[in-house]
Protein backbone atom coordinates (compact mmCIF):
# COMPACT_ATOMS: atom_id res chain seq x y z
CA UNK A 1 0.00 0.00 0.00
CA UNK A 2 1.75 3.34 -1.12
CA UNK A 3 1.30 6.57 0.82
CA UNK A 4 -2.51 6.86 1.48
CA UNK A 5 -3.84 10.57 1.89
CA UNK A 6 -6.20 8.97 4.63
CA UNK A 7 -2.56 9.29 6.51
CA UNK A 8 -2.15 12.00 7.48
CA UNK A 9 -0.18 14.20 9.40
CA UNK A 10 -1.57 15.05 12.44
CA UNK A 11 1.39 16.49 14.07
CA UNK A 12 0.36 19.49 11.93
CA UNK A 13 -3.23 19.34 12.47
CA UNK A 14 -2.75 19.03 16.29
CA UNK A 15 -0.32 21.92 16.02
CA UNK A 16 2.49 19.53 18.03
CA UNK A 17 5.88 20.72 18.58
CA UNK A 18 8.92 19.39 16.64
CA UNK A 19 10.68 17.08 17.69
CA UNK A 20 7.73 15.61 20.04
CA UNK A 21 8.82 14.19 23.27
CA UNK A 22 7.11 11.41 25.15
CA UNK A 23 9.09 11.11 28.37
CA UNK A 24 8.38 9.29 31.26
CA UNK A 25 8.83 6.35 33.03
CA UNK A 26 9.86 2.79 31.61
CA UNK A 27 6.84 1.55 34.55
CA UNK A 28 4.57 3.11 36.54
CA UNK A 29 5.68 1.88 40.35
CA UNK A 30 3.79 3.62 42.78
CA UNK A 31 1.35 6.56 42.70
CA UNK A 32 3.83 8.37 44.02
CA UNK A 33 6.52 8.11 41.88
CA UNK A 34 4.00 8.58 38.75
CA UNK A 35 2.82 11.96 40.45
CA UNK A 36 6.57 12.80 41.20
CA UNK A 37 8.35 12.57 37.83
CA UNK A 38 5.23 14.17 35.76
CA UNK A 39 5.79 17.16 37.89
CA UNK A 40 9.45 17.30 37.43
CA UNK A 41 8.28 17.09 33.34
CA UNK A 42 5.51 20.07 33.31
CA UNK A 43 6.76 22.98 32.08
CA UNK A 44 9.37 21.35 30.02
CA UNK A 45 9.73 20.54 26.08
CA UNK A 46 7.55 17.02 27.35
CA UNK A 47 4.09 16.80 25.90
CA UNK A 48 3.15 13.36 26.31
CA UNK A 49 3.96 11.52 29.63
CA UNK A 50 4.66 7.87 29.20
CA UNK A 51 4.61 5.05 32.12
CA UNK A 52 3.91 1.16 31.08
CA UNK A 53 1.21 -0.06 33.37
CA UNK A 54 1.33 -3.63 31.78
CA UNK A 55 5.18 -4.33 30.81
CA UNK A 56 5.97 -7.27 28.42
CA UNK A 57 8.72 -9.15 30.37
CA UNK A 58 10.69 -11.43 28.19
CA UNK A 59 11.54 -13.58 31.04
CA UNK A 60 8.60 -14.07 33.66
CA UNK A 61 9.37 -12.93 37.20
CA UNK A 62 10.21 -9.91 36.91
CA UNK A 63 7.93 -6.65 37.05
CA UNK A 64 5.22 -7.34 35.49
CA UNK A 65 3.41 -4.05 35.77
CA UNK A 66 0.94 -2.48 38.37
CA UNK A 67 -1.68 -2.79 36.10
CA UNK A 68 -5.04 -1.20 35.85
CA UNK A 69 -4.45 1.31 39.03
CA UNK A 70 -1.96 2.65 36.91
CA UNK A 71 -4.95 4.31 34.55
CA UNK A 72 -6.08 6.17 38.30
CA UNK A 73 -2.84 7.55 38.57
CA UNK A 74 -2.13 8.42 34.54
CA UNK A 75 -5.19 10.42 35.00
CA UNK A 76 -3.69 12.31 38.32
CA UNK A 77 -0.87 13.17 35.45
CA UNK A 78 -3.81 15.14 33.33
CA UNK A 79 -5.19 16.76 35.76
CA UNK A 80 -2.66 18.45 37.88
CA UNK A 81 0.20 18.62 34.64
CA UNK A 82 -1.89 19.13 31.80
CA UNK A 83 0.73 16.45 30.75
CA UNK A 84 -1.15 14.22 27.86
CA UNK A 85 -0.84 10.66 28.93
CA UNK A 86 0.77 7.50 26.92
CA UNK A 87 0.76 3.88 27.69
CA UNK A 88 1.25 0.70 25.90
CA UNK A 89 -1.72 -1.70 24.90
CA UNK A 90 -1.16 -5.40 24.08
CA UNK A 91 -4.72 -6.48 24.00
CA UNK A 92 -8.43 -5.64 23.87
CA UNK A 93 -8.96 -5.57 27.23
CA UNK A 94 -5.80 -3.02 27.62
CA UNK A 95 -7.10 -1.05 24.53
CA UNK A 96 -10.82 -1.03 26.36
CA UNK A 97 -9.30 0.14 29.23
CA UNK A 98 -6.84 2.82 27.72
CA UNK A 99 -10.08 4.00 26.06
CA UNK A 100 -12.45 4.23 29.08
CA UNK A 101 -9.82 6.23 31.05
CA UNK A 102 -9.46 8.74 28.38
CA UNK A 103 -5.58 7.69 27.58
CA UNK A 104 -4.22 10.35 24.59
CA UNK A 105 -1.83 8.05 23.07
CA UNK A 106 -1.66 4.19 22.78
CA UNK A 107 1.31 2.43 21.97
CA UNK A 108 2.01 -1.34 20.40
CA UNK A 109 5.17 -2.70 21.45
CA UNK A 110 7.90 -4.61 20.01
CA UNK A 111 7.42 -7.82 21.34
CA UNK A 112 3.19 -7.22 20.11
CA UNK A 113 4.43 -6.31 16.65
CA UNK A 114 5.74 -9.67 15.77
CA UNK A 115 2.38 -10.76 15.99
CA UNK A 116 -0.32 -10.22 13.57
CA UNK A 117 -3.02 -11.86 15.59
CA UNK A 118 -2.23 -9.31 18.79
CA UNK A 119 -2.10 -6.31 16.03
CA UNK A 120 -5.15 -7.41 14.61
CA UNK A 121 -6.72 -7.38 17.54
CA UNK A 122 -5.42 -4.37 18.67
CA UNK A 123 -6.46 -3.00 15.37
CA UNK A 124 -10.10 -3.82 15.60
CA UNK A 125 -10.56 -2.72 19.31
CA UNK A 126 -9.09 0.56 18.07
CA UNK A 127 -11.27 0.91 15.11
CA UNK A 128 -12.02 4.73 14.02
CA UNK A 129 -10.40 6.26 17.25
CA UNK A 130 -9.12 9.69 17.08
CA UNK A 131 -6.57 8.82 19.54
CA UNK A 132 -2.71 8.62 18.85
CA UNK A 133 -1.56 5.66 17.97
CA UNK A 134 1.89 4.49 17.51
CA UNK A 135 3.56 1.41 16.23
CA UNK A 136 6.97 0.31 17.61
CA UNK A 137 9.14 -1.81 15.48
CA UNK A 138 9.43 -5.59 15.70
CA UNK A 139 11.81 -6.68 17.91
CA UNK A 140 13.59 -8.69 14.87
CA UNK A 141 14.47 -6.97 11.88
CA UNK A 142 12.22 -7.63 9.69
CA UNK A 143 10.55 -4.79 7.89
CA UNK A 144 7.26 -6.83 6.48
CA UNK A 145 6.10 -7.00 10.02
CA UNK A 146 6.22 -3.71 10.46
CA UNK A 147 4.57 -2.78 7.22
CA UNK A 148 1.62 -5.23 7.87
CA UNK A 149 0.79 -3.27 11.27
CA UNK A 150 0.82 -0.01 9.71
CA UNK A 151 -1.70 -1.47 7.42
CA UNK A 152 -3.74 -3.60 9.72
CA UNK A 153 -4.21 -0.22 11.82
CA UNK A 154 -4.80 1.87 8.60
CA UNK A 155 -7.68 -0.41 7.71
CA UNK A 156 -9.08 -0.12 10.86
CA UNK A 157 -9.53 3.78 10.22
CA UNK A 158 -7.06 5.04 12.61
CA UNK A 159 -6.62 8.39 11.23
CA UNK A 160 -3.66 9.33 13.78
CA UNK A 161 -0.96 6.46 12.98
CA UNK A 162 2.84 6.98 13.86
CA UNK A 163 6.02 4.69 14.38
CA UNK A 164 8.50 4.51 16.94
CA UNK A 165 11.85 3.06 15.76
CA UNK A 166 13.38 1.24 18.95
CA UNK A 167 16.00 -0.71 17.44
CA UNK A 168 16.11 -4.48 16.79
CA UNK A 169 17.35 -7.41 18.58
CA UNK A 170 20.79 -9.36 17.50
CA UNK A 171 23.27 -11.76 17.90
CA UNK A 172 26.18 -9.97 17.07
CA UNK A 173 27.87 -8.15 19.58
CA UNK A 174 27.24 -4.84 19.62
CA UNK A 175 27.05 -1.43 22.20
CA UNK A 176 23.50 -1.10 21.85
CA UNK A 177 20.77 -3.21 23.65
CA UNK A 178 18.90 -3.40 20.24
CA UNK A 179 21.10 -2.20 17.00
CA UNK A 180 19.29 0.79 15.50
CA UNK A 181 19.77 -0.42 11.75
CA UNK A 182 18.45 2.82 10.68
CA UNK A 183 18.40 2.28 7.17
CA UNK A 184 15.13 -0.19 8.17
CA UNK A 185 13.32 3.00 9.71
CA UNK A 186 14.23 5.67 6.54
CA UNK A 187 13.17 2.40 4.30
CA UNK A 188 9.55 2.79 6.17
CA UNK A 189 9.63 6.05 6.12
CA UNK A 190 10.03 5.87 2.47
CA UNK A 191 7.15 3.75 2.10
CA UNK A 192 5.15 6.00 4.46
CA UNK A 193 5.79 9.20 4.06
CA UNK A 194 3.18 11.14 6.38
CA UNK A 195 3.55 8.86 8.80
CA UNK A 196 5.43 10.78 11.68
CA UNK A 197 8.40 8.90 12.92
CA UNK A 198 9.65 9.24 16.66
CA UNK A 199 13.19 7.33 17.68
CA UNK A 200 13.11 5.67 21.32
CA UNK A 201 16.74 5.91 21.70
CA UNK A 202 16.54 4.71 25.84
CA UNK A 203 15.44 1.47 24.10
CA UNK A 204 18.23 1.26 21.53
CA UNK A 205 21.05 2.22 24.06
CA UNK A 206 19.88 0.41 26.99
CA UNK A 207 22.36 2.84 28.21
CA UNK A 208 21.55 6.23 29.83
CA UNK A 209 24.89 7.87 28.65
CA UNK A 210 24.61 6.90 25.00
CA UNK A 211 20.94 8.31 24.92
CA UNK A 212 21.98 11.88 24.05
CA UNK A 213 23.74 10.34 20.55
CA UNK A 214 21.36 8.34 19.17
CA UNK A 215 18.48 11.13 19.97
CA UNK A 216 20.80 13.57 17.71
CA UNK A 217 21.42 11.27 14.98
CA UNK A 218 17.43 10.52 14.80
CA UNK A 219 17.48 14.28 14.75
CA UNK A 220 20.00 14.47 12.11
CA UNK A 221 17.71 12.21 10.14
CA UNK A 222 14.88 14.34 10.36
CA UNK A 223 12.78 12.47 12.83
CA UNK A 224 9.83 13.63 14.52
CA UNK A 225 10.17 13.04 17.72
CA UNK A 226 11.81 11.30 20.77
CA UNK A 227 10.43 8.87 23.19
CA UNK A 228 12.85 9.04 26.41
CA UNK A 229 12.11 7.11 29.78
CA UNK A 230 12.43 9.32 32.75
CA UNK A 231 12.64 8.40 36.12
CA UNK A 232 12.94 10.82 39.38
CA UNK A 233 15.36 7.75 40.81
CA UNK A 234 16.47 5.97 37.51
CA UNK A 235 19.55 3.52 38.93
CA UNK A 236 16.37 2.13 41.57
CA UNK A 237 13.90 1.90 38.62
CA UNK A 238 11.76 -1.39 38.87
CA UNK A 239 12.57 -1.57 35.03
CA UNK A 240 14.99 -0.72 32.31
CA UNK A 241 16.99 0.78 35.38
CA UNK A 242 20.18 1.02 33.23
CA UNK A 243 18.47 3.39 30.45
CA UNK A 244 16.04 5.88 32.38
CA UNK A 245 17.36 9.28 32.71
CA UNK A 246 16.51 12.11 35.39
CA UNK A 247 13.83 14.84 34.58
CA UNK A 248 16.95 17.44 34.81
CA UNK A 249 18.61 15.23 32.28
CA UNK A 250 16.00 15.08 29.86
CA UNK A 251 15.75 19.04 30.10
CA UNK A 252 19.41 19.58 29.75
CA UNK A 253 19.38 17.04 26.71
CA UNK A 254 16.22 18.77 25.11
CA UNK A 255 18.55 22.36 25.09
CA UNK A 256 21.38 20.68 24.24
CA UNK A 257 20.19 19.00 21.01
CA UNK A 258 20.61 20.38 17.72
CA UNK A 259 17.42 20.49 15.81
CA UNK A 260 17.55 20.72 12.32
CA UNK A 261 15.19 22.04 10.02
CA UNK A 262 13.52 19.95 6.98
CA UNK A 263 14.51 22.15 4.46
CA UNK A 264 15.55 26.01 4.09
CA UNK A 265 14.76 28.24 1.63
CA UNK A 266 17.86 29.96 1.20
CA UNK A 267 19.55 30.44 -2.53
CA UNK A 268 23.06 30.10 -1.85
CA UNK A 269 22.35 27.41 -0.22
CA UNK A 270 20.00 25.59 -2.85
CA UNK A 271 22.52 26.29 -5.37
CA UNK A 272 25.44 24.53 -3.66
CA UNK A 273 23.02 21.61 -2.55
CA UNK A 274 21.98 21.33 -5.83
CA UNK A 275 25.29 21.09 -7.43
CA UNK A 276 26.47 18.51 -4.90
CA UNK A 277 23.49 16.23 -5.59
CA UNK A 278 23.82 16.42 -9.39
CA UNK A 279 27.60 14.62 -8.68
CA UNK A 280 26.18 11.94 -6.45
CA UNK A 281 23.85 11.63 -9.44
CA UNK A 282 27.26 10.97 -11.62
CA UNK A 283 29.15 9.08 -9.22
CA UNK A 284 25.82 6.61 -8.67
CA UNK A 285 25.60 6.20 -12.68
CA UNK A 286 29.35 5.39 -12.34
CA UNK A 287 28.94 3.06 -9.21
CA UNK A 288 26.64 0.75 -11.06
CA UNK A 289 28.43 0.97 -14.51
CA UNK A 290 31.39 -0.35 -12.49
CA UNK A 291 29.49 -3.19 -10.51
CA UNK A 292 27.56 -3.92 -14.29
CA UNK A 293 31.64 -4.59 -15.75
CA UNK A 294 32.78 -6.53 -12.59
CA UNK A 295 29.81 -9.00 -13.09
CA UNK A 296 31.01 -9.16 -16.61
CA UNK A 297 34.21 -10.26 -15.57
CA UNK A 298 32.58 -12.93 -13.12
CA UNK A 299 30.56 -14.02 -16.08
CA UNK A 300 33.71 -15.08 -17.66
CA UNK A 301 35.06 -16.51 -14.77
CA UNK A 302 31.67 -18.54 -14.81
CA UNK A 303 32.42 -19.65 -17.96
CA UNK A 304 35.70 -20.69 -17.02
CA UNK A 305 35.20 -22.60 -14.04
CA UNK A 306 32.50 -24.50 -15.94
CA UNK A 307 34.78 -25.68 -18.82
CA UNK A 308 37.00 -26.83 -16.02
CA UNK A 309 34.23 -28.31 -13.99
CA UNK A 310 35.79 -26.26 -11.19
CA UNK A 311 33.53 -25.06 -7.81
CA UNK A 312 31.62 -21.47 -7.82
CA UNK A 313 33.33 -20.62 -4.55
CA UNK A 314 37.23 -20.15 -3.73
CA UNK A 315 37.70 -19.56 -0.28
CA UNK A 316 41.27 -18.42 -0.15
CA UNK A 317 40.41 -15.93 -3.22
CA UNK A 318 37.59 -14.53 -1.66
CA UNK A 319 39.23 -14.23 1.64
CA UNK A 320 41.89 -12.14 0.17
CA UNK A 321 39.58 -9.86 -1.57
CA UNK A 322 38.05 -9.08 1.51
CA UNK A 323 41.20 -8.13 3.36
CA UNK A 324 42.61 -6.31 0.53
CA UNK A 325 39.10 -4.15 0.21
CA UNK A 326 38.77 -3.42 3.91
CA UNK A 327 42.16 -1.63 4.37
CA UNK A 328 41.34 -0.03 0.93
CA UNK A 329 38.48 1.25 2.47
CA UNK A 330 39.93 2.69 5.93
CA UNK A 331 41.97 4.75 3.73
CA UNK A 332 39.78 6.17 2.48
CA UNK A 333 37.76 6.90 5.30
CA UNK A 334 35.44 3.94 4.92
CA UNK A 335 34.18 1.67 7.95
CA UNK A 336 34.98 -1.75 8.09
CA UNK A 337 31.54 -2.60 8.79
CA UNK A 338 30.36 -1.35 5.56
CA UNK A 339 32.77 -2.56 3.31
CA UNK A 340 32.17 -6.19 4.49
CA UNK A 341 28.40 -5.29 3.73
CA UNK A 342 29.09 -4.34 0.66
CA UNK A 343 31.47 -6.67 -0.34
CA UNK A 344 29.40 -9.46 0.51
CA UNK A 345 26.58 -8.49 -1.49
CA UNK A 346 28.44 -8.32 -4.57
CA UNK A 347 30.25 -11.74 -3.95
CA UNK A 348 26.33 -13.03 -3.48
CA UNK A 349 25.68 -11.33 -6.93
CA UNK A 350 29.04 -13.15 -8.70
CA UNK A 351 27.77 -16.28 -6.76
CA UNK A 352 24.73 -15.86 -8.32
CA UNK A 353 25.71 -15.35 -11.95
CA UNK A 354 28.63 -18.08 -12.00
CA UNK A 355 25.57 -20.51 -10.69
CA UNK A 356 23.90 -19.59 -13.45
CA UNK A 357 26.30 -20.52 -15.86
CA UNK A 358 27.76 -23.40 -14.68
CA UNK A 359 24.38 -25.17 -14.49
CA UNK A 360 23.33 -24.28 -17.93
C1 LIG B 1 8.74 0.21 26.70
O1 LIG B 1 8.54 1.18 25.97
O2 LIG B 1 8.86 0.28 27.92
C2 LIG B 1 8.92 -1.11 26.07
C3 LIG B 1 8.60 -2.23 26.69
O3 LIG B 1 9.48 -1.01 24.86
P1 LIG B 1 9.68 -2.06 23.67
O4 LIG B 1 8.32 -2.54 23.29
O5 LIG B 1 10.31 -1.18 22.65
O6 LIG B 1 10.60 -3.13 24.18
MN1 LIG C 1 11.41 0.16 29.04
Amino acid sequence: MENSPALRNWLDTMNLPHPLVIAGPCSAETEKQVLEIAHDLKDTDVSYYRAGIWKPRTRPGNFEGVGAIGLKWLQRVQEETGLKIAIEVANKNHVDLALEHDVDLLWIGARSTVSPFIVQEIAEALEGTNKIVLIKNPVNPDLSLWLGAVERLHKSNIKNLGVIHRGFSTYEKSKYRNIPEWQLAIELQTRFPDLPLINDPSHITGKRDMVFDVSQTALDLNFDGLMIETHCDPENAWSDAAQQVTPAALVQMMQDLKIRKETDQETEYNTQLSNCRAQIDIIDNQLIETLGRRMKVANDIGQLKKQRNVAVLQTNRWNAILGKMILEGESKGLSEEFVLKLFKAIHQESINHQEKIINS
